[in-house]
């Protein structure tokens, strides 16, 4: 039988994501903070509710797709607090969360017998409208195969290990993803002030070990179209590197070209519009590099 889920959180990936739930079959009941978001919901099949505990009250698994650990804690403890999560309800928390707060979070849902799981994702909005996601899952042995069950609408889903395990994978994913996208920009803006074709050198790339998501995927769709609309917010990016890092540290792994990665991309971060697409740091990069010192993307336009 498809489960009742809530989902919680509907901003770019959230959305598609419940479209894909509703065309599996399962009744969604979702709720955001915009207003907005809500009656995208409703466009998409689901039923938009008031408050998050409305929208969980009657679900079986209750999916979380929120900007980071400490919308997930206060949104788990709106859910505990109005008792709208209890034994039996699985709760699936696909944000690109914190994993030691994670497993904090876990215990303390489990002490109200509440079920977790974190599966965070890679793949975009693009992935989520497809439904080719990966899933990474971090999971109790108990808590598996159900989890695999309501997540397959969304993509694949791997098992990477206990509870937390997910969301550190999903950590050091993207702290290579940024470091690479940095790289790649840099080498393409002095190809292409040596005289290269942007074209030719990615197509180079990616027939040879130069080859990333970045040159497969953002450069090509995103960066050379100038559409800068990928979907996934530079600050995100930014606070999935620093768990990295973070991470990499409690363990006592010096993380050099990683902390070098944080550092510049939060110089671009202070550069550009708190809402600014991830990819637009490859204009960054050019604009700032330009031979007048460069006061921004604009410098780009000359
Ligand atoms: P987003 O900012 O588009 O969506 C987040 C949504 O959460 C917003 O609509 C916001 O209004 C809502 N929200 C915030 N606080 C809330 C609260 N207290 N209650 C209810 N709703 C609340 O972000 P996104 O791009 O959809 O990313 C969501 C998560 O997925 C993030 O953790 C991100 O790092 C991760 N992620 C994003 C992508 C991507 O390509 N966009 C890819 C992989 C993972």
């Amino acid at each position: 039988m498809s489960p009742n889920v809530a989902l919680i959180g509907l901003g770019n990936m959230g959305t598609p994501m419940s479209r894909r739930l509703v065309d599996a079959g399962s009744s969604v009941r979702g709720y955001d903070l915009v207003p907005e978001a809500r009656e995208r919901l409703r466009d998409g099949g689901g039923t938009p509710a008031d408050t998050a505990p409305e929208a969980a009250r009657e679900a079986t698994a209750v999916i979380l797709m929120l900007p980071n650990s400490d919308v997930v804690d206060a949104v788990a403890d709106e859910l505990l607090e109005a008792g709208a999560i209890g034994e039996g309800t699985l709760v699936v928390d696909m944000s690109s969360s914190e994993p030691a707060r994670t497993r904090v979070l876990a215990e303390r849902l489990a002490d109200a017998g509440v079920a977790f799981a974190d599966a965070p994702v890679s793949g975009g909005v693009r992935g989520a409208e497809r439904g080719s996601l990966t899933i990474m899952l971090g999971a109790r042995d108990a808590d598996r195969e159900r989890a695999h069950a309501l997540l397959a609408p969304l993509g694949r889903v791997v098992d990477c290990g206990d509870v937390g395990a997910g969301h550190a994978i999903k950590a050091l994913n993207n702290l290579l993803s940024a470091t690479h996208l940095w790289a790649t920009s840099e080498a393409i803006e002095a190809g292409r002030r040596f005289g290269l074709d942007p074209e030719v050198m990615l197509s180079v790339f990616n027939g040879s070990s130069g080859k990333s998501g970045s040159t497969e995927n953002k450069w090509p769709n995103f960066i050379l179209p100038e559409t800068f609309d990928s979907g996934f917010g530079l600050r995100l990016m930014l606070k999935d590197m620093r768990i990295a890092t973070n991470l990499a540290a409690q363990v006592g792994m010096p993380s050099r070209l990683g902390e070098d990665a944080v550092d510049l991309w939060a110089e671009a971060a202070e550069g550009l519009a708190s809402d600014a697409d991830h990819t637009r740091v490859a204009e960054w990069i050019a604009a700032r590099a330009s031979p007048d010192g460069g006061q921004g993307a604009q410098v780009r336009d000359e």
